[in-house]
């Protein structure tokens, strides 16, 4: 458990998915400090994003398995650019100012896969084509933020390790969403916002009674707290029968 007093900032794609999909595993990582403990596909995922980041800074890896090679061909002439950014920790302020990661002002931060001009790309590295818009936009912001930004910005969800059915591309991937700047304040005002909304709501939950916070049974599978969390108390297969 950790001793750091809560604070519901920084914000994070990933904090407000872990709130908006179950109260009580946000409660337990990130109010009680519980440690999310990685999966096996999250753990694989986190591997290969380490492979792919060496790759795309033109480093030697050791250990690429038939997949592991398949899967950088596909994608690798998206990243040749020897301006390319990878993993870059960006943060801003509660007005879209840019500040550290690991400021304590930051607002939202997030870490981009790799950054090619205005284009970012996300690596999924799962077999399951799951995505969401809310994260390029989170990404868009703070990328827009810099200022020294190459306009339109472009998201894409890359998945190296799906090869494509159809012929005509290489590599299956979902978006580009594509953002102006004029576009970007709307997009901020409406995600601050909302964000603001829901630290009101977590601001009227007592953080010692975890009574407050609603778990979800739909989520068990693959929850990082599972072992902490006491509503499934070992039996989150029956709770999740129950709950369907
Ligand atoms: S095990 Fe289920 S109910 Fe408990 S915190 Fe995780 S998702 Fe929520």
């Amino acid at each position: 458990m950790s001793e750091k007093p809560y604070n519901p900032r920084p914000w994070s794609y990933s904090r407000e998915k872990c709130f908006l999909e179950c109260e009580r595993r946000y409660w337990l990582g990130y109010v009680q400090g519980v440690e999310f403990a990685p999966s096996a596909a999250m753990r694989r995922g986190s591997e290969k994003h380490a492979m792919f980041e060496a790759l795309v800074q033109g480093k030697e890896v050791e250990g690429m398995d038939a997949d592991d090679m398949a899967a950088w061909n596909r994608v690798e002439p998206l990243v040749r650019d020897e301006q390319v950014e990878t993993e870059k920790e960006l943060a801003v302020d509660a007005f879209r100012m840019p500040v550290d990661y690991d400021s304590p002002d930051a607002f939202l931060r997030g870490k981009l896969d790799v950054i090619s001009g205005g284009l970012i790309i996300d690596w999924k590295m799962g077999q399951s084509m799951m995505y969401d818009q809310r994260q390029a936009d989170i990404y868009a912001i703070l990328l827009s933020a810099k200022g020294d930004v190459c306009w339109p910005l472009t998201v894409s969800f890359v998945f190296p390790y799906i090869k494509p059915e159809c012929s005509g591309t290489d590599f299956v991937s979902f978006g580009p969403y594509c953002y102006d700047p004029k576009g970007m304040r709307d997009i901020w005002d409406l995600m601050q916002s909302e964000l603001m909304a829901l630290e009101t709501e977590i601001g009227k939950k007592n953080p010692a009674d975890k009574e407050d916070w609603a778990p979800n049974p739909a989520g068990c599978s693959g929850c990082g707290v599972w072992a902490s969390c006491d509503f499934c108390n070992g039996d989150h297969i029956t709770k999740i029968l129950e709950a369907v």
